[in-house]
C-alpha cells in the first residue's frame, strides 16, 4: 500500500496530499512459468482482436476520417495490427479548439487533483500491462522484456510527475520583506503538441503527454506513423481513468502534414517532441518563425538521437563488458536513442574484446518477437529496413565486416528481420562511426589509450548515453567529468534509464537536455507567476 503523507501549505490554507514512497514499477519476472503463461495469453487476447479501427479523438468525440494509417507487424507485414483515422488540417483545427476550450477548465483544477488523475490513469495502466505490451511485441516487435519495461515506464512516468506536481504546488521559498505579501507560483501555458516516436510506443508517449497535462495544460497528440493502434489503446486507458473531454487531443497523421501545420500555428504554446534530429531540428526551426497573431515565443522541447559509445579500458572486466556491448547495441534491435553503437577499446585488449562481443552476438537468436526464445525481432518498419541495410553496405566499404551483414532469408516479405551486424577497425571518423543509424549495427574502434578514447567518444555532433568499464577510480572520476553526455554509466550498459533514478536527456545535438523523469522537467511546461502586495 503507497504511503500517503498529509501536510499543511502555509498560506494556501488547503490541506495537500504529498505521496513520498515513489518505487519504480517492477518488471515481469518472465522466468516464472506463470508469468510467461499469462503473457502469452494476452498475446493471445490481442491477436484476436487485431484488426480494429480507431478514429480521431477530439474534445472526447470519435472523428472518422476518410483517410487511413495501417500499422502492421514488423515481424509478418501482411498481419495488420489496426487501422486508424487519418487527421486533416480541419481535424487539426477542431483539435485546437477543443483543446482550448478545455484548457479554459482543467488548467483551474487544483493541481493535487490533476496528480490525482495521474495517479489512477497509472492504475489503469497497471491493470492492463499485458495487453499494452502484448500489443508492442505486435505492434513494434519488442522482446516480452522490453515490451514490458515500456510498460512499466510509462506507469513510472505517472506517478512520478504526479508527485511532482504536487510537489511544485508548493509556492516558492522566497524571502519575505517587512510590510510585503509576495509569493511566486507555477502556472500552465496552454495548448501543446506532443510528438512522439515509434521507438518508445507507450512509455514517451505517456510520459511525453503527462507531464504537461498534469501541470495543466491541454494537448493534441500526434502519435508515430507506425504506431498509433498502441497510441489509441492509451487514449482508451485515458477514458477509463476519467479524464475530462479535451485534455488530450488524438491526432494521428503524416508528421510532415499534420504535424507541420500544428508546430507552425500560432496558437500553439509549445511542441514536446522525440524524434531524429533531422525532424527536430526542423521542428525547431518552424516554431522559431512568429506567425501572424502569434502572442508567443513557442517553447521547443526536442529531445533527439544519439551516438552512443561504450569505452572499453585495459583494466576492465571483459567478460561484463561483452555482454553490456551486447545488450546495449542489439536488444530492441538496436532502436533505443540509448543504444550501443560505438565502441572504443583500448588497443591492449582490442582483439580480446571483440572476440568475445562477436561470440555473444553469433549466439543471439534472430525471429518473431512474440517467440521468448528470440533475442532479437524485425525492425520496427520498411524504412528502418532499407536505411539500416544502406548503412550496413555504407559499412562494409568503411569497415572490416566481423559478423551479420544481411538480412534474413525471406526478408522483407516474411519480417524486417536483420542480422547483429559489426563492424571492426572502423574509423572514428567513419560515417557508421557518426551518423544515428538506429538498428543492430555496432562499429568497433580502436583507442590508442584512456585519452585518445574519450576524445574519440566526444567527438560526434550527439552527447545522449555513454559507459565506461574500467577497474580504475581515477579513470571513472575523470569520465564523469569530460564525457560529454547526458547520462553516463560506469560498468554497466548504457541503455534503461530509469524514471526518478537516471533522469533523462542529453547534449549538444542530442536534444535540448529535458531530463524525462527528473525534478526539473514539468517546469519545461509552465510559467512562474509573482505576486506581491504592499501591506
Ligand atoms: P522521426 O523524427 O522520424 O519521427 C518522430 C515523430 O515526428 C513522429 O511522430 C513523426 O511522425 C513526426 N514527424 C516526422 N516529420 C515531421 C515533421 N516534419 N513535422 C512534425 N512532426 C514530424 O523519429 P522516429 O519516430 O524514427 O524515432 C527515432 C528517433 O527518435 C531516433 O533518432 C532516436 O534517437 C530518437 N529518440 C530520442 C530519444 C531521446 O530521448 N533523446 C528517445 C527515443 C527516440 P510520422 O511517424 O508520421 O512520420
Amino acid at each position: 500500500m503507497p504511503v500517503v503523507q498529509s501536510h499543511w501549505i502555509p498560506g494556501r490554507g488547503v490541506r495537500r496530499v504529498q505521496r513520498t514512497d515513489f518505487r519504480n514499477e517492477p518488471f515481469t519476472n518472465f522466468q516464472d512459468p506463470e508469468e510467461r503463461r499469462r503473457f502469452q495469453a494476452a498475446l493471445d487476447r490481442v491477436r484476436a482482436d487485431l484488426g480494429r479501427h480507431y478514429p480521431l479523438i477530439i474534445g472526447g468525440r470519435r472523428v472518422d476520417t476518410e483517410g487511413r494509417i495501417v500499422s502492421v507487424n514488423p515481424a509478418n507485414p501482411q498481419e495488420v495490427i489496426g487501422t486508424v483515422a487519418r487527421a486533416g488540417r480541419q481535424h487539426a483545427d477542431q483539435a485546437l479548439e477543443a483543446a482550448e476550450q478545455a484548457f479554459a477548465r482543467w488548467s483551474r483544477f487544483d493541481p493535487e487533483a490533476r496528480a490525482r488523475a495521474l495517479f489512477r490513469l497509472a492504475a489503469v495502466l497497471r491493470r492492463r500491462k499485458h495487453e499494452l505490451s502484448a500489443t508492442m511485441v505486435l505492434e513494434v516487435g519488442k522482446q516480452w522484456s522490453e515490451a514490458d519495461a515500456d510498460t512499466a515506464e510509462a506507469i513510472d512516468f505517472c506517478e512520478w510527475y504526479g508527485r511532482e506536481m504536487i510537489r511544485l504546488a508548493k509556492p516558492w521559498p522566497l524571502y519575505r520583506p517587512e510590510g510585503t505579501d509576495n509569493e511566486t507560483f507555477y502556472i500552465p501555458m496552454g495548448v501543446g503538441l506532443v510528438i512522439p516516436p515509434w521507438n518508445f510506443p507507450l512509455a514517451i508517449l505517456v510520459g511525453t503527454t503527462m507531464a504537461p497535462v498534469v501541470a495543466g495544460n491541454t494537448v493534441i497528440v500526434k502519435p508515430a506513423s507506425s504506431t498509433p493502434v498502441i497510441a489509441a489503446k492509451f487514449m482508451e486507458c485515458l477514458e477509463e481513468a476519467g479524464f475530462p473531454e479535451g485534455v488530450v487531443n488524438f491526432l494521428p497523421g503524416p508528421g510532415g502534414e499534420v504535424g507541420e501545420y500544428l508546430v507552425q500555428h500560432p496558437r500553439i504554446r509549445f511542441i514536446n517532441f522525440t524524434g531524429s534530429l533531422e525532424v527536430g531540428l526542423r521542428i525547431n526551426e518552424l516554431a522559431a518563425k512568429m506567425q501572424p497573431g502569434q502572442k508567443w515565443i513557442k517553447r521547443v522541447i526536442a529531445e533527439m538521437g544519439g551516438k552512443d559509445a561504450i569505452i572499453v579500458c585495459d583494466d576492465a572486466d571483459l567478460d561484463e563488458a561483452a555482454a553490456g556491448i551486447v545488450q546495449s547495441a542489439f536488444g530492441f534491435q538496436g532502436q533505443k536513442c540509448s543504444a550501443c553503437s560505438r565502441v572504443i577499446a583500448d588497443q591492449k585488449i582490442y582483439d580480446e574484446l571483440l572476440q568475445k562481443v562477436v561470440e555473444r552476438t553469433r549466439n543471439l537468436k534472430v525471429g518473431p518477437a512474440e517467440d521468448p526464445d528470440n533475442h532479437m525481432g524485425a525492425v520496427a518498419d520498411e524504412n528502418q529496413f532499407r536505411k539500416v541495410l544502406e548503412y550496413i553496405e555504407i559499412g562494409k566499404g568503411e569497415g572490416r565486416l566481423v559478423t551479420g551483414g544481411s538480412a534474413l532469408a525471406g526478408a522483407p516479405e516474411k519480417g524486417y528481420f536483420i542480422e547483429p551486424t559489426i563492424f571492426a577497425d572502423v574509423d572514428p571518423k567513419a560515417r557508421i562511426a557518426q551518423e544515428e543509424i538506429f538498428g543492430p549495427v555496432l562499429a568497433f574502434i580502436k583507442a590508442r589509450d584512456y585519452d585518445h578514447a574519450l576524445e574519440i567518444a566526444n567527438d560526434t555532433v550527439y552527447g545522449l548515453t555513454g559507459s565506461v568499464y574500467s577497474r580504475s577510480r581515477e579513470r571513472l572520476e575523470r569520465a564523469r567529468r569530460e564525457f560529454y553526455v547526458g547520462n553516463l554509466y560506469f560498468n554497466r550498459k548504457c541503455t534503461g534509464a530509469l524514471v526518478g533514478v537516471e533522469p533523462f536527456g542529453g547534449f549538444n545535438l542530442s536534444g535540448t537536455n529535458a531530463k524525462a523523469g527528473g525534478t526539473d522537467y514539468l517546469q519545461l511546461f509552465m510559467l512562474a507567476k509573482s505576486v506581491s502586495e504592499r501591506l
